[in-house]
């Protein structure tokens, strides 16, 4: 006997999840394919990584089969305590003070799962990136946003009177991205304190998101470096981003010994272990980028193709904002004449044949009219991209 209305609740998600629609990178970069856009959309680099990174990959072939141990492979564990250790001025022990995820994603997944309880809030600053609400939403907490104000200068404010504002009793942690994707803001050492005191008034935890922190075009401040957060807080980090491999999806966090086996609790029963090749491989390339040349060339090439983007886009209907750190450039788009940037954004491949991400995805529903002009480009992309995509949206112009 078949029950009727049964399939309707088969298929039917939780109410965690109702309300989730389809993250932009999967929507946006599948119409750069169809269309054969220039993809200046989802954030990975369309070039080759160093060869370094290839090299270790093919010497991690043979015998790292099986499972790790759960905080991490210990030789990934003790070059990621070197050196990051080495850049905080504070020895780190490998297994207390890190854990190894599958990119930073599960770190923030898994974060949120370990210290949020239902109806505990978290502040988070807009424009965000547009996992940390879905994260907050599934751990059963509640986001509180605070959005940072674009200036003429291209700088993105933060008015501190105004987050200490969306601060309360059920305050539990507030996220802190820097560099910032997409508004390229790095926060200043002032900025991070602030957030740091309002942290200790509230006895809040702090995510620190720096998956850009070797993509800085000003002085990088580490949230952990600076006084009182080392209690308070865990920074997470991405060797995707920073060796240009993001589909390895290999990331780790750092923080006091409590707050990581806290962390660890959570971690242990979503991927248990990260696969085991790549954080071998991964060793071998940080040991051997510590303390070289690899992070200032990094910053270099990525100033090198901000400043091709930034000149390209000079040329065209959209203003840019500068960016500080990252790979993202926001552009102001008055000058076109679309309702808003989703119908801006799902237009342009096939008018311009270039593909970008609406910022209103990064936004909550109540201030997503804040992004109505803007567009997001990442320039993770080689040059010869930058320059087509430059001329492409020139044209708009004419
Ligand atoms: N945080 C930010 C700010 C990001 O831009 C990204 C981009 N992927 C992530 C986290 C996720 O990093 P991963 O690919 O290592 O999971
Ligand atoms: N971080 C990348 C971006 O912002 C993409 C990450 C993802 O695909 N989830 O474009």
């Amino acid at each position: 006997m078949t029950r009727t209305g049964d399939d309707a609740r088969r298929t039917v998600g939780s109410r965690r999840i109702a309300t989730f629609g389809e993250t932009v990178f999967a929507t946006y970069s599948r119409l750069a394919r169809e269309t054969d856009a220039i993809d200046l959309g989802q954030g990975f680099p369309d070039f080759d990584p160093p060869s370094l990174v290839i090299e270790a990959l093919r010497d991690s072939v043979d015998g790292y089969q099986q499972y790790p141990p759960l905080p991490g492979w210990p030789a990934l564990l003790e070059a990621l305590a070197a050196d990051k250790g080495g850049r905080l001025g504070r020895p780190l022990d490998p297994t207390g003070n890190l854990l190894v995820t599958v990119g930073a994603t599960e770190a923030l997944f898994s974060a949120m799962q370990a210290f949020i309880d239902p109806g505990d809030e978290v502040v988070l600053i807009e424009p965000f990136y547009d996992a940390y609400p879905a994260d907050v939403i599934m751990a059963g907490g509640v986001p509180r946003f605070v959005p940072l104000e674009p200036q003429q200068d291209g700088r993105w404010l933060l008015d501190i009177d105004r987050l200490r504002s969306a601060f309360g009793k059920r305050t539990r942690m507030i996220v802190v991205n820097s560099p910032h994707n997409p508004s390229g803001k790095v926060f200043s050492a002032d900025e991070l304190d602030a957030i740091i005191e309002l942290a200790e008034e509230f006895d809040a935890l702090i995510l620190a998101d720096q998956v850009y922190e070797h993509i800085s075009y000003v002085p990088f401040v580490d949230l952990l470096s600076r006084p009182g957060a080392w209690e308070r807080a865990i920074a997470i980090s991405s060797f995707g981003k920073t060796f240009s491999v993001t589909g390895w999806k290999i990331g780790w966090a750092c923080g006091p010994a409590p707050l990581i086996a806290t962390l660890r609790t959570a971690h242990q029963w979503v991927p248990f272990t990260v696969a085991m090749p790549l954080q071998e491989a991964a060793a071998r390339v940080i040991r051997q980028a510590a303390g070289g040349s690899y992070y200032r060339e990094l910053e270099s090439a990525y100033r090198r193709r901000r400043d091709l983007l930034l000149a390209a886009l000079a040329g065209t209907p959209f203003w840019a904002l500068r960016p500080e750190g990252g790979y993202f450039i926001v552009a102001d788009t008055e000058e076109l004449d679309y309702a808003d940037d989703v119908a801006l954004c799902l237009d342009l491949p096939a008018r311009a044949g270039v593909s970008a991400i609406p910022p209103s995805a990064f936004y909550s529903p109540g201030h997503r009219d804040l992004a109505r002009n803007l567009v997001r480009f990442a320039f993770c992309k080689k040059d010869e991209a930058i320059l087509e995509a430059g001329e492409r949206l020139a044209r708009l112009a004419q």
